[in-house]
């Protein structure tokens, strides 16, 4: 990176083919920041990037921003050849959070800092930063609005009595995604007393991890998930289903389908309470039409401003500011984090929440 520590000379202004940074201007070299992302077939990605892109460059950084469609190879590659091309601080996104451990080995010894975006990076000892939002809080999150859907909270959390049985089925996310973990224990950790107390029932007994985990997020692989829960547990007229807790809109509506398809949403068979996550359109269009129950709002502005703000930080040689030195070890010690406040969003809060919070228009929502 000699040409980012040689004396102040030129400004770069973008990446050229094959990384090289070009030059116009008369004053300071800028710094390039590589910015990878794991997929662009989630919407939410694609406003990470383009919101941690736009606000770099309204720093004066030059950003290389690449996306790994989910593809653990393809990420690795992408961050070896950021390295090459001179970035002066990475900001990840992970595919497999345990899969990057030799390529930040070598952006360390380049004295590269790390930022891990969102998802913990694990067992490195080269990540320096993480910003996230509270997932331990998303997961109990998803669970209190199911059991708000089901009746057994109410808007305040408070028990109201009811007594169920209710019949749930649970899904988790990605098994390579730390956050996964960390959603499914916060979930558990309101839905344990209810299923010990027989208030909730989950009929397939299917609740281990492994168990229920869908394979890098998929939507169709949480929707076959429910097609054979519904082919093999639900195979009576009076077995039905009252609630799915899901991790993420994408799986939410895909579990939603596959539900129609086998006869709910119509007459005496309603659909059953849906939780999601990341507030995606089309399952905001879904809870205002009826359908999913409810979303897990995530700011994707607000993480691309922490994110943007620790970099900077970095690259200026400053200690970024984190609020939280307890709760992400990521198997090599303690990484510092700053964690922000996910919102849960249902056909009562959404026109608050996401309207009057700008993340959305009342016509987007139409
Ligand atoms: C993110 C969630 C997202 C999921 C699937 C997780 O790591 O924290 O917001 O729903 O990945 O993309």
């Amino acid at each position: 990176r000699a040409w980012a520590a040689a004396a102040s000379a030129v400004l770069v202004t973008g990446i050229g083919l094959g990384g090289c940074s070009f030059v116009t201007g008369t004053t300071d070299i800028v710094q390039l920041v590589g910015v990878a992302m794991p997929t662009t077939t989630s919407l939410r990605w694609i406003e990470d990037g383009n919101n941690v892109k736009a606000q770099l460059e309204d720093l004066g950084y030059a950003v290389e921003l690449v996306y790994a469609e989910n593809d653990v190879p393809t990420q690795v590659a992408q961050v070896e050849a950021m390295i090459s091309h001179g970035a002066d601080l990475l900001i990840i996104g992970s595919v497999d959070g345990t899969a990057l451990k030799d390529q930040l080995a070598s952006a360390a010894a380049a004295g590269i800092p790390i930022i891990s975006y969102d998802r913990l990076i694990r067992d490195s000892p080269d990540v320096d930063y993480y910003a996230t939002f509270d997932n331990l809080r998303v997961g109990t999150q998803q669970a209190t609005s199911l059991l708000q859907g089901l009746g057994v909270l109410d808007a305040a959390g408070e028990p109201t009595g009811a007594a169920g049985p209710f019949a749930i089925e649970v899904f988790a996310g990605s098994p390579d995604d730390n956050n996964a973990t960390v959603f499914y224990e916060g979930a558990f950790a309101v839905l344990q007393p209810y299923i010990d107390s027989g208030v909730l029932v989950i009929p397939s007994g299917e609740t281990d991890f492994q168990t229920i985990a869908i394979q890098a997020w998929d939507p169709v692989l949480g929707g076959e998930r429910m097609d054979a829960l519904l082919s093999t547990t639900y195979t009576s007229s009076t077995e039905v289903i009252d609630g799915i807790l899901s991790p993420y809109d994408g799986i939410s509506r895909a579990v939603i389908e596959s539900l129609k398809t086998a006869g709910y949403g119509t007459g005496d068979r309603p659909l059953p309470v849906v939780s999601g996550q990341d507030a995606e359109l089309p399952s905001v269009q879904s809870i205002i039409a009826g359908e999913q129950y409810s979303t897990i709002y995530k700011d994707t502005r607000q993480l691309a401003e922490v994110t943007v703000a620790m970099g900077d930080a970095l690259l200026k040689g400053a200690e970024p500011e984190t609020n939280d030195i307890t709760s992400y070890d990521n198997g090599t010690g303690i990484v510092p984090t700053y964690l922000l406040g996910p919102l849960v969003v249902t056909q009562a809060t959404y026109q608050s929440i996401l309207v009057g919070g700008g993340y959305y228009t009342e016509d987007e929502l139409r």
